[in-house]
């Protein structure tokens, strides 16, 4: 069970009354990478969460390595990955990739993120719902710490996306869910592994991310009704490997909606999680960054909230068709006979359409996009110690 370090009770000040010109709920993937495109700003930024920052791992924390090189993060990297394995019920293909992926230490890779983040100020408290909005536009903000109103608010708040009403919820909503246990680990290895097996896990996958000390082993299925955890044990048991340390969540598989009644929604409280792949931290840095970018050019003053929900909504809609794709393909694959998905699999280990595939796959959220690191000096720049600002 997480323990919370949060100070409970008493210790909890009230936040009632608290401004900010841009509150950034939620201080994972998301929230964190649109806080650092504001770093440098003349702007109050506050950033929330229910845990503290790099608390709760919400993975199995594997990146393309190209992001966590552009977004400075490769300090958090446990073991690098070139390859990847599927293994089907007819037999076994391996890739080597046209980039590598790496697995990475949550709470470090968080620290390095917030390090970027200049002079934003980051408290815990729960978010509960969003309240009236004032005359002004101002939007308030229900914590369970207190109100709290900001003209620009960000909801990267996870798959709930608690700023909405109704939320998603599970299991009538689009979400797979996925469960994963950490075993101990030799640090060998150098692929991450995909098992595509009906008798495993119906409509899913089960994986082995190898990280350093530890082995990230877990299975998703695309169905939410369907239970992992009875799979996930019997793949650890099958890898010769205890199950112990268990973490699970939903985790969306389609795009939703990117703005709504005047707040911006980045990472999966957006549906920003590839459908297929499940993989939602690399889209949660690249529309983080993107809502970050357009949230700065309001602060800076050369936009205004209204023209920045326009231009966010418009570049998360222009992201549809390749979300599409992958939809389709995570409905059509569990769908195919084992035997063609087996024959498919070897057809595309020729490695020039390994590389065009991968590469494909790799542009729809390209590193490219990450640029120079903002300007938060590095005399700004403090750890997770001076986390109450
Ligand atoms: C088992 C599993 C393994 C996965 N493995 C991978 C992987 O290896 N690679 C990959 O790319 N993707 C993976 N994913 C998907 C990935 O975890 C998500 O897409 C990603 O975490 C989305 O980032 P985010 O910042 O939008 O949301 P989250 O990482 O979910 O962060 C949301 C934040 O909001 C906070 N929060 C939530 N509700 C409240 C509230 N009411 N009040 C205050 N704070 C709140 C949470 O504490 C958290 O810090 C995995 C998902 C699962 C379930």
């Amino acid at each position: 069970m997480t323990v919370r370090a949060t100070s409970r009770g008493a210790q909890r000040t009230s936040l009632e009354g608290t401004r900010a010109e841009v509150l950034i709920c939620g201080a994972s993937f998301a929230g964190l990478a649109v806080a650092r495109e504001l770093a440098g700003s003349e702007a109050s930024v506050l950033v929330l969460d229910r845990y503290e920052i790099g608390e709760r791992q919400t993975s199995a924390c594997a990146c393309p390595t190209p992001w966590l090189e552009a977004l400075g993060l490769t300090d958090s990297i446990k073991q690098e990955l070139p390859y990847m394995s599927f293994t089907t019920p007819g037999g076994s293909a391996r890739y080597r990739l046209p980039w590598s992926w790496s697995s990475f230490d949550y709470r470090r890779l968080c620290e390095l993120l917030w390090d970027q983040c200049g002079q934003a100020r980051f408290e815990t408290a729960k978010v509960e719902s969003v309240g009236e909005q004032q005359a002004d536009g101002t939007i308030n903000v229900i914590t369970d710490r207190g109100t709290i109103s900001a003209p620009l608010v960000v909801d990267a708040l996870g798959w709930r996306r608690v700023l909405s009403s109704p939320h998603y919820q599970p299991p009538q909503a689009p979400l797979s869910r996925g469960l994963e246990v950490h075993p101990e680990h030799d640090g060998s290895g150098d692929a991450l592994d995909i098992w595509i097996e009906r008798s495993m896990v119906r409509r899913g996958y089960g994986w082995r991310v190898p990280a350093g000390d530890e082995a990230r082993i877990g299975v998703g299925s695309y169905d939410p009704t369907q239970h992992v955890k009875e799979p996930t044990v019997a793949l650890a048991e099958r890898l010769d490997r205890d199950a112990v340390a268990y973490q699970g969540n939903w985790f969306p598989h389609r795009l939703r909606d990117g703005t709504e009644d005047g707040i911006f929604f980045a990472g999966d409280s957006a549906g920003h999680c590839f459908p297929l792949s499940g993989e939602g931290i690399r889209t949660a840095f690249y529309f983080g960054i993107a809502c970050g970018r357009e949230l700065r050019a309001v602060v800076d003053g050369g936009s205004d909230r209204a023209a920045a929900l326009v231009s966010y909504e418009r570049f998360n809609a222009a992201h549809k068709r390749p979300f599409a794709i992958a939809l389709a393909l995570q409905r059509l694959i569990p769908a195919l006979p084992p035997r063609l998905l087996t024959a498919v699999l070897s057809l595309i280990g020729n490695q020039r359409i390994v590389d065009r595939a991968f590469g494909w796959y790799l542009d729809q959220a390209a590193p490219q996009f990450v640029g120079a690191v903002p300007a938060a000096s590095a005399d700004e720049s403090r750890g997770l110690t001076g986390a109450h600002r």
